[in-house]
């Protein structure tokens, strides 16, 4: 494999990691450490053929399943390595060559991130550690983001608890919705207009696209703004949460559980947080998978008429993420909402259109409607070979030749 970059993305229990070769397109090696830290840590790993391998590694830390993980590459070597950074606050407005001062300046950003950036600092070290000398690069999910109006970002409380505390929206997904924008400049007549993007996975949130740029997004200063997901409430009324703690007597720990561990599809399924289980139930008549559908698909299409507004105009809406690249069912339900925004979709392109494939299923007329499956793993590689190619030391092995294709 010539000249990979090491992608590297650190969750507090998780590992996940890939090897993006320079030219795009050809296949990677890549994998997932889950339940690091406890006596059923697992690496799944996946060969340049495509075969799968389980080691159970009881016990593991972050760096111990790395260490796994580089006797597994053989002879395919990293450049550099492109770590998936979730929080740069306002410090952050791209991708960032790691050296001592950044990683404290991640390390005090992690106030406005305490469950992501501490496990993003893990990876970091290890990967210093293992691969002493190596570039290192940040990439950050909101640095996408940081282009957003003052109007956009900032919440109606008083103003010292932004100057002070940095209380602001950031979003989140960036890496996502940046490599999809690219996607649709390059697939689109309309080119770098105005788009508004749903990654729609177990996390989900929606862009506003013009020229290229993040005008407004649906996630806020933490990824539970916003859109229903997986287990996540999204925008609910502050007031419940009052409400929860003076006359229910909640914790902040309670809260916390209800908002991020017990809500969205599964909260209000009772049933799940898995789309397609979902599906299937809803197709089988649960009233509580039904009620999870309906919700999820109106407040999406509501976020995305609300998001139109940022626009100057709009050209079209893009799906990505596992919900948005492989449920014909969602995007239908979706887009029943969004007639008057000019929408006609095509039920047979959006019917063919799953697992993995890119496509329009538009009839034609009215915006336009893509499917694009989205490669944050691809444009963190493809941001850390720009970094290094804009370096005057690197050496030519060094140098980008990956575009997304
Ligand atoms: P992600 O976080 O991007 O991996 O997306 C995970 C979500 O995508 C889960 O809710 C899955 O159930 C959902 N998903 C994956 N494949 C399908 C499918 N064929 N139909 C509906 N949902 C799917």
């Amino acid at each position: 494999m010539n000249a990979p970059i090491l992608v590297i993305n650190c969750g507090s229990s998780s590992l996940k990691y890939a090897l993006i070769p320079a030219v795009s397109g050809q296949p990677r090696l890549s994998g997932i450490a889950e339940r690091l830290g406890s006596d059923r840590a697992i690496l799944r790993l996946r060969n340049l053929q495509g075969e799968k391998t389980t080691i159970e590694l009881p016990g593991a830390s972050h760096g111990d399943a790395l260490k796994v993980i580089l006797d597994n590459l053989g002879s395919c070597r990293p450049i550099a390595i492109g770590h998936r950074v979730v929080h740069g606050g306002e410090r952050f407005t791209q991708a960032t060559l790691i050296d001592q001062d950044v990683v404290q300046d991640i390390r005090e950003t992690t106030t406005l991130a305490p469950l992501h950036n501490p496990a993003n600092l893990e990876g970091i070290a290890a990967t210093q550690e293992l691969f002493p000398g190596l570039p290192q690069v940040a990439v950050f999910d909101t640095a996408f983001h940081q282009t957003l109006p003052a109007y956009a970002y900032r919440y109606a409380i008083p103003a010292e608890l932004y100057e002070r505390h940095g209380i602001r929206r950031y979003g989140f997904h960036g890496s996502s919705h940046a490599y999809v924008a690219e996607r649709l400049s390059i697939l689109s007549a309309q080119g770098r207009g105005g788009w508004i993007i749903a990654h729609l996975g177990n996390g989900a949130s929606a862009t506003a696209i013009w020229q290229g740029q993040s005008i407004d997004t649906s996630m806020g200063m933490t990824p539970l703004e916003g859109l229903v997901m997986g287990t996540r409430s999204g925008d609910i009324d502050p007031g419940i949460l009052l409400h929860l703690m003076h006359q229910c007597g909640w914790s902040s720990h309670d809260i916390d559980q209800l908002l991020n561990h017990r809500s969205g599809l599964l909260g209000l399924s009772g049933l799940t947080n898995d789309m397609r289980e979902l599906e299937q139930s809803a197709a089988e008549g649960h009233a509580g998978a039904k009620l999870a559908i309906d919700v999820f698909c109106y407040r999406l299409a509501k976020s995305i008429a609300g998001l139109s507004c940022a626009l100057p105009m709009l050209h079209g809406l893009a799906f990505t993420g596992g919900i948005g690249e492989n449920s014909p069912l969602i995007r239908a339900r979706t887009l029943t909402y969004l007639t008057h925004l000019g929408v006609h979709l095509s039920p047979n392109s959006n019917g063919e259109l799953s697992h993995g494939m890119e496509g329009r299923i538009d009839v034609g007329r009215g915006l336009e409607l893509w499917v694009i499956p989205t490669d944050e793993e691809g444009y963190i590689a493809v941001q850390t070979r720009h970094l290094l190619d804009n370096m005057s030391d690197t050496p030519a092995s060094c140098h980008p030749q990956e575009v997304p294709a």
